[in-house]
């Protein structure tokens, strides 16, 4: 295993100082790590030494002699998978975690973690044979399940069955010859906001995570908060009634089996069922489906009946909210995932429900706001996973 990375955490500080802001001159390095410049100098030359950071050209001078920008080097590559409840998606990314390629295909996951794990490895090696790039320096893996973040291994997840205790983390370290984490998808996400979403200008944030699942990632103090057992944001199961629809994970009730995509095209078809809504009917037409996409289209085409079962789901999420911002107080509140057409009516009924439930401390100035990240935030919050781990202090 290519075990290279920061040897004190000086150089951790360096190294992530350049993945996240990019090119910096040393002067500008120093000045934000508060290293004397002979210290400077040396990490920096060991760093240097070491293939992770090199030259990048001449910084603009400040009155003094010239001096050159440095930057993450070239051969740090990372990559990052996610494993959809139906795709695998694969990127190759720089040390400043920009997405140089990738990948995505349809893959039927519940065959199991062999097949699906194979597909994404060679998809892998072909955007490396593209693009050239030799052993990965690091690969962050984002799977639709609750992952027991120690192990590397999936719990018990519903959405791919015959995965429960796969050991991923392991099969493709092996595999890849390189360090790999796993983590669930929420957090992978929350982790693609901090590193190039709203959540950047945050410390403490709530990502909520719609659409086939619910979850939900914490950034606290500028770090990804798991848990114990790496439990922590697993609100998609939260029992809110005994008697409420089945959910996938075989309960009743859970608050996704009240707005993940699947309710709301149940609830869009029930509506169809009892005539409520003409527009609805429309696009079933011919199938007898809906897909969410299309309940998403009748609510912003006027829709009321589609408008109010979107208002519905969102007025359960935003009670479940209320008591996470009450519990947490973070800066802000992302929200991804929503379907397109469904995301604008569920915060407005999100908004009003958690301003008008909570005492203003928690909630006076709280931003809750759909997340402008496009579909490449699971591959950047992979790369900044294990980019996180190999720029970390031994
Ligand atoms: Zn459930």
């Amino acid at each position: 295993m290519t075990c290279v990375g920061p040897e004190n955490p000086d150089q951790a500080r360096l190294l992530r100082l350049l993945r996240d802001d990019g090119p910096r001159s040393r002067v500008e390095l120093g000045d934000a790590v508060g290293l004397s410049r002979t210290r400077l100098v040396a990490e920096v030359g060991r760093l240097v030494a070491q293939g992770l950071v090199e030259t990048a050209g001449p910084a603009a001078s400040r009155g003094g002699r010239r001096s050159s920008l440095l930057r993450v080097a070239a051969r740090v590559r990372f990559a990052g998978i996610a494993v959809g409840p139906a795709q695998v998606d694969v990127a190759l990314t720089d040390g400043e975690l920009n997405v140089l390629a990738r990948r995505r295909e349809p893959v039927d996951v519940r065959l199991g973690p062999e097949p699906t794990l194979a597909r994404a490895l060679e998809l892998l090696g072909k955007l490396r044979a593209e693009l050239g790039v030799g052993p990965l320096t690091g690969v962050g893996v984002a799977l639709p399940a609750p992952v027991a973040f120690r192990e590397g291994a999936p719990v018990s997840p519903p959405a791919l069955p015959g995965w429960h205790g796969y050991g991923v983390r392991d099969a493709l370290a092996a595999e890849l010859g390189c360090p790999v984490l796993v983590d669930n998808d929420a957090n992978v996400l929350a982790l693609g906001e901090q590193h190039t979403g709203t959540g950047r200008a945050f410390d403490d944030f709530l990502y909520l995570k719609l659409g086939t699942a619910v979850g939900c990632g914490l950034v606290l103090g500028g770090t990804l908060h798991r848990g114990a057992t790496s439990g922590a944001g697993a609100i998609g199961h939260l029992r809110l009634a005994d008697d409420g629809p089945r959910c996938a994970c075989g309960e009743n009730g859970c608050l996704e089996a009240y707005c993940s995509d699947d309710a709301l095209v149940r609830e869009a078809l029930a509506a169809v069922g009892a005539g409520r809504s003409a527009a609805l009917a429309a696009r079933s037409a011919g199938t007898g489906t809906l897909t969410v996409a299309d309940v998403g289209k009748a609510a912003v085409a006027g829709d009321a009946a589609a408008q109010a079962l979107i208002r519905d789901a969102a007025r359960r999420l935003g009670r479940v909210l209320v008591g996470l911002v009450n519990f947490v107080n973070p800066g802000i509140v992302i929200i991804g995932g929503a379907a397109s057409g469904v995301g604008p009516t569920m915060l407005a009924e999100i908004r009003s429900v958690v301003y008008r439930r909570s005492p203003p401390l928690a909630t006076g100035s709280l931003p809750i706001v759909l997340s402008d990240l496009d579909d490449s935030a699971a591959m950047v919050g992979a790369a900044r996973l294990i980019s996180d781990n190999v720029f970390a202090a031994p």
